[in-house]
């Protein structure tokens, strides 16, 4: 397995071998599905929008929808404005949604498309709204196209009105599974927090089998929600690169405070999540989290002799693996690698705060890195395991190295739709994944007169 990727490293200025990131619509597909009735609409030939469509489709194994302008050479020349106005009508004639969201792809980015002249040129029927995010592929990564399509939903919806103050408090989930946002919002529930979160993926992408093909399923945040979060106290922006660009967009619009958190993996996060909306609410925290706080504290100090001073490689999207670093330390585990494939110094930044305050110091952090760049580090000095999404399966067969899914993509294993990661509740789920990753290894390879019964 990968037997063509040497040891020897030599520094690469113009090759990326096994990208540990994918290109900007698919995110803002992604964030798109979190709003109710929506058809996100990929505004460039068909094979980018199949593409996502098909990647998302693996990752939650649910119909994921979307529409296309299908560029020919000719719209490559003259421009996509014929097939996004006829896309539109034919949209609505033919599917029906309350909101279309496009998005753009590289191709229409570079003969510059104006994709907001053309909206405001279409005939869009009475009732129905459409937004539009420019998402060149040339530029970040996935993330980057999840938090530009999160910003034009506060641009180009959110309003502040006169004596309208809803009271409650904005929750941007950040690139996350739709169980995750369940578990926030059931988070925020439990502490009786009034909020609008979006978008919202669940029941969207994690539908029930009824029987029925629902094409716009019961989830996502309504166009009404949207509109009155210029209306709320404050702005929960989770994952500063999912997040934030909508958050202190929304501040400038509707003078809507921001508070930028992690994501809440891992206590800390957990901890620093559960204050806020408590600082900002004045409410106090439920007797149902504090158990749960608890019980995690709990298995935290069980199973602490199995995580000690073991190495972990860390990869993917940068707001789960700074949460998830910081929740690996507190395990007493160390991370070496850390590698994400988006770019922005902020990231190294952060991440280098959370290995000085734990006292690491040979972590090798790589933001725009690669997983070939990460296995040539793992045959010079080798780590006891891998953390990361499906594509790490090549390197942790490599080298015989367990492997604990998670992010994005993940192709090969379920529940992720289903169980979250975030939370009390998530990091226990977390610990269990690790936990057991590491004692299969242990009961498959160690010594007959080893092999325990109790570990
Ligand atoms: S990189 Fe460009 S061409 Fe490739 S899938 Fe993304 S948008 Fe489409």
């Amino acid at each position: 397995m990968l037997n063509a990727t040497p040891k020897d490293q030599i520094e690469r200025t113009g090759l990326t071998i096994n990208p540990a990131k994918t290109c900007q619509p698919i995110g803002a597909m992604y964030a798109a599905l979190g709003i109710n009735k929506c058809l996100p609409h990929s505004h460039g030939s068909q094979g980018c929008c199949s593409f996502h469509r098909m990647h998302l489709t693996r990752h939650y194994r649910d119909p994921i929808i979307a529409s296309t302008s299908s560029f020919t050479e000719g719209s490559c020349v003259f421009g996509g404005k014929s097939n996004l106005t006829q896309g539109l009508t034919n949209i609505f004639s033919i599917y029906n949604p309350d909101v279309v969201a496009i998005n753009t792809t590289c191709l229409s980015e570079t003969i510059g498309d104006d994709v907001g002249e053309i909206v405001r040129d279409a005939k869009v029927p009475e009732g129905k709204t459409v937004i539009y995010a420019s998402t060149p592929s040339y530029q970040g990564s996935h993330i980057t196209g999840f938090s530009n399509m999160c910003k034009s939903m506060v641009s180009q919806l959110a309003v502040k009105e006169e004596d309208k103050a809803n009271g409650k408090i904005n929750i941007f989930p950040g690139f996350v599974e739709p169980s995750d946002m369940k578990e926030i919002k059931r988070i925020a529930k439990e502490l009786k927090i009034e909020f609008i979160m979006y978008p919202d993926t669940s029941e969207v992408v994690n539908t029930p089998n009824t029987g029925k093909y629902e094409m716009y399923p019961s989830g996502g945040t309504t166009i009404a929600d949207i509109k009155d979060s210029g209306n709320s106290i404050a702005t929960l922006a989770l994952g500063s690169y999912a997040s934030q660009d909508a958050a202190f967009t929304l501040e400038k619009q509707c003078e809507v405070v921001p508070y930028v958190l992690k994501t809440p993996i891992g206590i800390k996060a957990t901890d620093a999540m559960v204050m806020n909306l408590l600082e900002l609410t004045g409410g106090s925290v439920s007797k149902e989290l504090e158990i749960e706080r608890g019980q995690l504290v709990d298995l935290m100090v069980d199973i602490h002799h199995h995580y000690h001073n073991k190495k972990v490689a860390i990869y993917g999207d940068p707001d789960i693996i700074l949460a998830l670093t910081e929740f690996v330390i507190d395990l007493g585990m160390v991370p070496k690698y850390v590698i994400t494939g988006t770019p922005g110094k902020a990231f190294e930044k952060e991440i280098k705060e959370v290995l000085e305050a734990a006292e690491i110091k040979d972590c090798i952090v790589k933001i725009e890195g690669d997983l070939f760049g990460l296995h040539q580090m793992i045959k010079n000095d080798p780590v006891d395991m891998l953390i990361g999404n499906t594509y790490g399966k090549y390197i942790a067969r490599a080298e015989n190295i367990p492997l604990v899914r998670i992010g994005f993509p993940i192709l090969d294993r379920v529940g992720h739709s289903f169980f979250p990661t975030v939370g009390y509740k998530g990091a226990m789920r977390l610990i269990e994944k690790i936990s057991t990753a590491f004692l299969d290894k242990v009961d498959m390879e160690c010594l007959e007169e080893d092999f325990e019964l109790v570990m």
